[in-house]
Order: structure tokens, then C-alpha cells, then sequence
């Protein structure tokens, strides 16, 4: 398993929203910190997205609205482009763990909230569909927050399917992720939304370190199931910073 980062991540100042905890400064740090520790997983570089690719699944006029933003435009297109090296990868057979920031899956084809700018996940699906390589998806996500942007920029694509698991606690949540991937669709990839707010003392207060790698396993075992085993997930939300890189790696343990 590979990891795509850019250093241009740990930039904070792309944000003009000054309630933007994904922009945090040092948020990444510690992850990327995590991650090179453990010594196996290379890093991929990724290239920004391109004019083309990002109007895959968003309006012209959105994307020339946030081109306005020349700061938050590059580290945007950025964030979805390294979603896309990940999913180039993944569809070769090698999982991927794409470290990045803006989130996307906030992110309509015509707008966006919860600190998401582009749809990095659907982008990258879309591309791997229009160049023939996949024609299903199954998208899991397991953020705190549901991706209603995945969803709002997939909703033309029946074959791609998006779960928000559920649970009033750790043990629900993850029975829920268990009985909803045992009967998850025959699909040409998994894609993953990891964000890390549930955490016990993130946002959520459900998840602990443990969980997040079981969750890790478990969508490992369902790529294992579909035979062809092309999965990659792309960083979303996490905001306790002190944990967020354990929890990333555990994430990546189980899913790699
Ligand atoms: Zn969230």
C-alpha cells in the first residue's frame, strides 16, 4: 500500500472560512508523521486536477467561482488530483491512501459546505469510468458526517453506490458495517471516505483507535470478496489532532 501526499498540504492558508478545522495548521503533521514512521508505505506525489477533470462532476460556473480563489483553487484541485493518482493506482491492484486536504465529500456538483471544495472521491471514480476502466463503485464512508456531495455527484451513475454506515455506538456501527458489506454489490472498486471525527474525542465521541482499524479490515475483507481486491481511500474529516495520526495508521493497517 502507497500513500499520495503533496507537501503543498500542510499549507493552512487556503481556507478564508475562519471556522475551517480541516485547514487547521500542523493537521496533517502529525499523520504524514505516523505514516513515515511505520516505514512501509511509500509516497506517492500527486499533479493538481485539471480544468477537464474537475468539471467531470462540477458546473462550469462552480469551478470558475472557486478559480476566484487562486489559494483555495490550487489546493483544491490538489486534493482531487491526488484522489485520482490514488484511484489510477488502486484500479492497477495496489491499495492506496490518499493524505490530503480539502475533504471533498461535502462537495455538489454545484456547491459545497463542511470545509470541501471539490468532490475528490467521485472525481476520481468518474475519470476511471470515462477512460473504461471501471463501470461500478461502491463507495463506504465513514466519517461522522454523511458524503451528501459523493452522492449528489454520482446521482447520474447507478452502478455507483454510496454507504454511510450507523450506530449508536461502536459496537452498532460496526455491526452495521459488517451486515452492509456482506451484502455490498459486485463492484469494479471500493472507494473510501476515511474521516476521523467519530473518534471517542473527536466530534462524534463513538469510535476508538481499535475501531478504526477493524473498520480497515473489514472493507480489506469485502476488496478480498470482490476478487480483483481495488480499493483506495482518501483522508476526510478528523479533528482531534492529537490522535488523528494514530487513528490513520490503524485505518491504514487494517485496509491495506
Ligand atoms: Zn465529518
Amino acid at each position: 500500500m502507497r500513500v499520495v501526499f503533496h507537501e503543498a498540504f500542510h499549507r493552512s492558508d487556503y481556507s478564508e472560512d475562519g471556522y475551517d478545522n480541516a485547514a487547521d495548521p500542523g493537521r496533517l503533521m502529525g499523520v504524514m508523521e505516523a505514516l513515515r514512521n511505520d516505514g512501509h508505505y511509500g509516497v506517492e506525489q500527486p499533479a493538481p486536477a485539471t480544468r477537464a477533470d474537475l468539471v467531470r462532476g462540477h458546473g462550469e460556473g462552480y469551478v470558475a467561482a472557486i478559480e476566484g480563489k487562486p489559494r483555495l483553487f490550487a489546493m483544491a484541485s490538489l486534493a482531487a488530483g491526488a484522489a485520482m493518482l490514488a484511484g489510477d493506482l488502486a484500479v492497477r491492484g495496489e491499495p492506496m491512501f490518499a493524505c490530503v486536504r480539502p475533504p471533498g465529500h461535502h462537495a455538489s456538483r454545484a456547491s459545497a459546505w463542511g470545509h470541501c471544495t471539490f468532490s475528490n472521491i467521485a472525481l476520481a471514480l468518474l475519470r476511471l469510468r470515462d477512460a473504461g476502466l471501471i463501470s461500478s463503485a461502491f463507495v463506504v464512508d465513514f466519517d461522522l458526517h454523511t458524503g451528501d456531495g459523493t452522492r449528489d455527484v454520482l446521482k447520474g451513475w447507478p452502478a455507483a453506490q454510496v454507504l454511510n454506515p450507523y450506530g449508536d455506538n461502536a459496537e452498532e456501527y460496526l455491526r452495521n458495517l459488517e451486515d452492509r458489506l456482506k451484502g455490498a454489490p459486485q463492484v469494479d472498486i471500493l472507494a473510501v471516505s476515511a474521516g476521523f471525527d467519530a473518534y471517542v474525542h473527536d466530534l462524534g465521541r463513538k469510535l476508538s483507535t481499535d475501531n478504526f482499524f477493524t473498520i480497515g479490515r473489514l472493507l480489506q475483507a469485502y476488496a478480498i470478496r470482490l476478487g480483483h481486491q481495488r480499493r483506495f481511500a482518501v483522508l476526510e474529516g478528523g479533528y482531534y489532532l492529537p490522535d488523528l495520526g494514530k487513528n490513520v495508521l490503524a485505518f491504514c493497517r487494517g485496509f491495506e
